[in-house]
């Protein structure tokens, strides 16, 4: 066998958390050689709402990265439901819906720029050395990062398991009528904890989908039944649709610790998806840059070994009280008392619902705001007079 091909940096999987771990690391080392290797060709489809927060263009301006989405049509309302109690709002920022074959191909194309090398390659096996790591016996790099999504190939061979999933599908349909502009969504009423969505994506149509959290003593519902639960929750939404396509989502209830060493997760690949809205490229891409930039620094200190550890740092920093007050609002949000008075609150106080929402897509964590406004809610709730509040 011929010596295997040596880089700085090799990145498993060229979603958003890969390019964002390629962008991070060029940004900070130029000079670095950086393989970016994904199973598929670019453009690809991936599984998702489309739905884009804000701050994931603040987190790839920090890298380099401007004007990526300057021809999308961005969505300033979002609609929050759950059996009849609403609440809808303009949000403190808009958002976007892009197709993931736009968005991510546009991603894999700053990180080549930026001077990645993007190669096809399905990675399947990984051997750690005292002095590099080796995949499928032909690619060896100082460091490598395992952004290989959902089932990510890396994680395996780290032996870490997944951890509470959920399961959603989503297709394309003609945006519903009282849908357009807007990003609604209706939580579940059955199965807890779900959603249904519908994000219009200013063409005409919307994504839609419904997901829900798996359990252990229940079957995983079929795409019939998760139709079948969308179309319960936001009538009309089916219809016309095209493109159904399922995939889980591995949530960041469970905690973990990120590992140490040379090779690191990031994104779906360290199980990072938000439990209570399913946003999980904000988590990826911020994950993503802490990831290319610690990588880069040990690099930069002859220290790869430790980029594993610069990183799980970082990501501490960064994310840890988000990622504790997530959990935490998960757990709450299974009573279905917390979910009305959350709306409730919402529909009552623009800065509950800025809270919740900030909670829901990026940093945020359960403010004052959040925690006075749920406990207004709730007595309302218990007052003989106080019937639930409609939309504002
Ligand atoms: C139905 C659904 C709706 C969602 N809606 C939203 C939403 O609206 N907003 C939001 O922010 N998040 C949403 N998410 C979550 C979001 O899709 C993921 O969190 C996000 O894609 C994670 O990015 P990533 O780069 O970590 O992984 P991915 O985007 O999955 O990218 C992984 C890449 O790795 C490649 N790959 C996999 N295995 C290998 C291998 N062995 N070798 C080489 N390459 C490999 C894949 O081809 C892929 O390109 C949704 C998820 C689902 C399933």
């Amino acid at each position: 066998m011929s010596a295997p091909t040596h880089w700085d940096l090799a990145v498993v999987g060229a979603g958003p958390a890969g390019a964002a771990t390629a962008l991070g690391a060029l940004c900070a080392g130029p000079e670095l050689r950086v393989v970016l290797l994904d199973r598929a060709d670019f453009p690809r489809d991936k599984t998702c709402g489309d739905g884009v927060a804000p701050h994931v263009l603040d987190l790839l301006a920090e890298v380099g990265v401007t004007g990526l989405l300057d021809d999308r049509v961005p969505v300033d309302r979002l609609r929050l439901g759950r059996g009849g109690l609403v609440a809808e709002r303009r949000t403190a920022r808009p958002a976007w819906v892009v197709p993931r074959r736009i968005l991510d191909a546009r991603l894999v194309d700053a990180a080549v720029a930026a001077g990645a090398r993007l190669l096809r390659h399905r990675v399947r096996d990984l051997r750690q050395h005292t002095d590099a790591v080796v995949l499928d016996g032909e690619i060896s790099a100082a460091v490598v990062v395992g952004a290989d999504g959902a089932h990510s190939a890396v994680r395996r061979v780290l032996g870490r398991s997944r951890g509470p999933t959920a399961l959603a599908l989503r297709g394309y349909a003609p945006v519903g009528p009282g849908r357009r502009g807007t990003q609604v969504i209706e939580f579940g009423t059955r199965h807890q904890p779900s959603y249904a969505w519908s994000f219009d994506l200013g063409d005409g149509l919307a994504n839609v989908g419904y997901g829900e959290l798996l359990h252990e003593d229940r079957p995983a519902p079929t795409r019939a039944q998760l139709l079948e639960r969308l179309e319960a929750l936001l009538p009309g939404a089916t219809g016309g649709g095209r493109h159904w396509a399922g995939h889980h989502l591995p949530l960041s209830t469970a905690r973990r610790r990120p590992p140490a060493g040379r090779v690191l997760l990031v994104g779906d690949a360290a199980c990072l998806v938000n439990p209570l809205t399913g946003e999980g490229i904000h988590s990826a891409v911020a994950t993503g840059v802490t990831a290319g930039r610690a990588a880069a620094a040990a690099l930069r200190d002859g220290r790869p070994e430790e980029a594993g550890e610069r990183h799980a740092r970082a990501v501490r920093r960064v994310l840890l009280p988000h990622l504790r007050h997530t959990a935490l609002a998960a757990r709450l949000a299974r009573s279905t008392h917390v979910v009305e008075a959350g709306l409730r609150a919402s529909a009552a106080d623009q800065r509950v619902f800025d809270d919740l929402v900030e909670l829901g897509l990026a940093r945020g964590r359960l403010t004052p705001a959040v925690a006075l406004g749920l406990g207004r809610a709730f007595l309302t709730a218990v007052r003989p007079s106080g019937g639930p509040q409609e939309a504002v």
